[in-house]
């Protein structure tokens, strides 16, 4: 079932989001070859407590810290770890989710530690521009697979892949709420998008292939072909006046 959110909820919601936003941003500065992802996990699990503000998935289905962090291959949900060193090159992905006053704000970006190779950059900025692909068609009147073929479309026609076993999804209350929101599909399908629905647009896409495993952690998402992979991610809002983006610091 999807729950819309009136426009008083809207505004509880927008806190959530903007400490997201604002530890998602701190944590992208701490992107340095020597820094270990578990550093850059206590910062973000800081940041959100210093708002009164929950990390939300700490604890989610069992995961183990505040954020997720998925390096190179890693397509999501890699379990920050005091061994795991950032190198020179790497393509951090960074995940994360605030809950405030009984709402959730979802949001991740890929960094780039030191310089990356030109592929790597090029596969980062187009899946952050797919993400907005994907918010251009969060209008009211819509469907949810008009977001979906936005999406596709972009990374597809610039020879990338979009993974199939994890999708966006709506967000409020709980941090994955219906509707789901797949980053590949057929415009014009889907559910209605209808005023106060809140969304986590979060297209994952790789270099190679869409197939992913899972990890002997069962949490670690990687490529199948060992390619890299990227993940940006908004929550955003429907609105009669267009899609709002929650995830901003301002
Ligand atoms: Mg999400």
């Amino acid at each position: 079932m999807i729950v819309l959110k009136t426009s008083k909820e809207l505004v509880l919601m927008k806190e959530a989001c903007k400490i997201s936003a604002e530890a998602l941003r701190l944590a992208g500065e701490m992107v340095k070859p020597g820094v270990a992802t578990e550093e850059i996990d206590r910062l973000v699990s800081k940041v959100i407590k210093q708002h009164g503000a929950t990390p939300v998935f700490l604890g989610y289905k069992g995961f183990p810290a505040a954020t997720c962090i998925s390096i190179n291959n890693e397509v999501i949900h890699g379990i920050p770890s005091k061994k795991r060193v950032i190198q020179e090159g790497d393509l951090v992905s960074i995940d994360l989710g605030a809950s405030k006053n009984g709402y959730v704000g979802d949001n991740a970006a890929t960094f780039a530690a030191g310089s990356i190779c030109p592929e790597a950059k090029r596969l980062s900025e187009t899946t952050r521009e797919a993400l907005y692909a994907g918010i251009s068609k969060a209008v009211a009147g819509g469907r949810v697979g008009d977001i979906s073929a936005a999406i596709q479309d972009y990374c597809e026609t610039r020879g990338y892949s979009l993974v199939r076993d994890y999708t966006g999804h709506g967000v409020g209350k709980k941090l994955h709420e219906d509707p789901s929101v797949p980053n590949f599909g057929t415009a014009g399908r889907g559910a209605r998008l209808t005023p106060g629905m809140t969304l986590a647009i979060e297209p994952m896409v790789n270099q190679g292939g869409y197939e992913v495993n899972v990890l002997g952690d069962d949490w670690t998402v990687v490529t199948a072909d060992g390619k890299l992979s990227a993940h940006f991610e908004h929550t955003v809002a429907i609105t009669a006046n267009g899609p709002v983006i929650l995830t901003k610091e301002d």
